[in-house]
Order: structure tokens, then C-alpha cells, then sequence
């Protein structure tokens, strides 16, 4: 069973940022580092037409920095978009999002004609973390109800520079069964809308093309390389004593442990596409 999960509300956050994108210079799309194809929003693109874009690879302290730099390289290829990396919690860093601003929309700044940029980014992607890091903020601004409309929020982060924050919630929209996979791995999909043993193994399959050596130093097993999918959850399970008798693992519980292991950051740092593989999931067309 893939994972589909398109929540309504849809619709209301559609209508808000097309009102509000006339108004606007620059367009930052958040992006999971981890997951950068994944974790994109393909309608976004169809709302902001040819805005100028910047795309943050957020949480790039739990990625794979070789493959951060592909996926920099790949989005700064792509006519009037560039594109940074950041951990979205340290300050310095995320001031670059404005020059970065400034570069795409040199025509603006000044009191006269003040940049204008919407952040997008589906949930739990490090939105608030970056605007209270942004603003200084101690707390962050709540209000994501799932799905309902929260009013339209304006940040002046300088005299001549207005952020504003996407009303509403913008899903992921999961057009691939393997996005599905990585965004339920990277906590992006509410718990119950999927089968974390199923995550697990999808995971682990990955993870034992691309990360073998981060697997078994973390979890100190035996070399994986030779292993089917369930072999290596099952030695995983035995290791942490995931028992659930009679010699029995209990797989549930060992699923539960990997995708803590993997958001936690704890095996390394990991991504789960390459933007070769991400595109060659979509040519695949295994569409849902
Ligand atoms: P939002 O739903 O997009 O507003 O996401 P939040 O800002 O609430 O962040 C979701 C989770 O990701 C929180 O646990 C944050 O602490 C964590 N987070 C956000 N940015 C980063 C980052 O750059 N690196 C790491 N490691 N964690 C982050």
C-alpha cells in the first residue's frame, strides 16, 4: 500500500497564496535537506509562475553534505532560482536568505519599494524554527491546526524587507509512492497515515544501497550488503532486544527504533534521494 495523504483545506491556502503572490518579489520554498524532491510542493510552481525562487535545504545539519551540494547545484541550474542550505536554528547563516533575496530582486529594496517575500514549506519542514531565528523571536507563533487557515502573518525583517508567512497549510502533495516513503520517514506525515514497519523497510532498503557502513556502526551488526530488507530490520530488533518471545522479533517495535535512529540523526548524515533518482521516479511514472 503507498502512502497517499492530501488533506483538505487544500483549496483555502491555493486561493491565499494566489491573492497574495501579485504582491510579491521573491518566493522561498523551504525544502527537507534529506528530501529536497520529496518534500517540494509541485503546485507551488504553478501559483508563482515566474517568480524569482529560493529554495532553503533546510535541516542540511542531518543530510549528507555531498548530496546537499548536488541538490544546491541542480535547483541553482534552473532559470531565475537559487538556492542555500541552512540549519534552520543558528542565526548567522539564515541572514543569507536576504542577500540571497536581494540577488534574485536586485530592483528592490529601499523605503520606496520594500522587497516582498512569501516563505512556503509544508509542516514540520522548520518554518517557524527559521522565522523565530529570523526575528529573534523566543517563541514560536502557533496555530497549525492541522489543515485550518491561520490569518496571514507579516515579518518586517528590515526596514525594506517584509516576509510573509504562507496562510494556510501547504501539504505535501505525494505524486511518487517513494516520496511517500521519505516524507512518512522524515516525520513529514502524521503517524497514523501509514504503516511504520512498511517505512522501515523502504528505509533500511535505501539505506543498505547507499549507507551501509552508517547502519551497522550504528546499530553494530554484522555487514548488510547481502541481507533482504526484513533480515536487516529483524537483526536491528535482536540487537535492541525488540523481542517479542520464543526468539521472536518484534518488528513493529524495531521499525519504531530505525526511523527514531534516522530522525534523530543519530546513524550519520543521511539523504534519501539524489536529484538524478528523484527524477527518475517521476519518468518512472508510477504516479498515484
Ligand atoms: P514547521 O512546521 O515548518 O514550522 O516546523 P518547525 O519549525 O516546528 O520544526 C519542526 C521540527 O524540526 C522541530 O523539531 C525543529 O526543532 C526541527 N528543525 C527545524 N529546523 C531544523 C534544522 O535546521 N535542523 C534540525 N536538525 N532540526 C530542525
Amino acid at each position: 500500500m503507498a502512502i497517499q495523504w492530501f488533506p483538505g483545506h487544500m483549496h483555502l491556502t491555493k486561493k491565499a497564496i494566489a491573492e497574495r503572490i501579485k504582491e510579491i518579489d521573491v518566493v522561498i520554498e523551504l525544502l527537507d535537506a534529506r528530501l529536497p524532491g520529496s518534500s517540494a510542493n509541485p503546485m507551488l510552481a504553478d501559483l508563482t509562475g515566474h517568480k524569482p525562487g529560493l529554495k532553503i535545504l533546510n535541516k542540511q545539519d542531518l543530510a549528507d553534505p555531498a548530496q546537499t551540494q548536488a541538490w544546491l547545484a541542480h535547483y541553482n541550474a534552473q532559470p531565475a532560482t537559487r538556492a542555500i542550505g541552512l540549519d534552520a536554528s543558528q542565526t548567522a547563516p539564515a541572514r543569507q536568505l536576504i542577500d540571497a533575496c536581494h540577488a534574485l530582486a536586485p530592483n528592490r529594496g529601499g523605503m520606496a519599494k520594500p522587497m516582498r517575500v512569501l516563505i512556503c514549506g509544508i509542516p514540520n519542514v522548520g518554518k517557524s524554527t527559521l522565522i523565530n531565528t529570523l526575528t529573534g523571536a523566543r517563541k514560536a507563533k502557533t496555530g497549525d491546526e492541522a489543515g485550518i487557515t491561520k490569518l496571514e502573518q507579516r515579518i518586517v525583517l528590515a526596514d525594506d524587507f517584509y516576509l510573509w508567512d504562507t496562510p494556510g497549510m501547504l501539504w505535501p502533495r505525494i505524486i511518487v509512492a517513494k516520496s511517500g516513503y521519505n516524507l512518512a520517514a522524515s516525520g513529514a506525515v502524521g503517524r497514523n497515515a501509514f504503516d511504520e514497519e512498511l517505512v522501515a523497510l523502504e528505509l533500511l532498503s535505501y539505506l543498505k544501497d547507499h549507507y551501509a557502513a552508517l547502519v551497522e556502526a550504528r546499530f553494530r551488526i554484522d555487514p548488510i550488503a547481502g541481507l533482504a530488507d526484513d533480515e536487516v530490520l529483524d537483526a536491528i530488533g535482536r540487537k535492541r532486544g525488540a523481542l517479542l518471545g520464543k526468539g521472536k522479533v518484534n518488528m513493529q517495535k524495531a521499525a519504531e527504533i530505525v526511523m527514531h535512529e534516522f530522525r534523530s540523526g543519530n546513524m550519520g548524515r543521511i539523504t534519501l534521494e539524489t536529484p538524478e533518482e528523484f527524477a527518475q521516479w517521476l519518468a518512472e511514472g508510477q504516479r498515484l
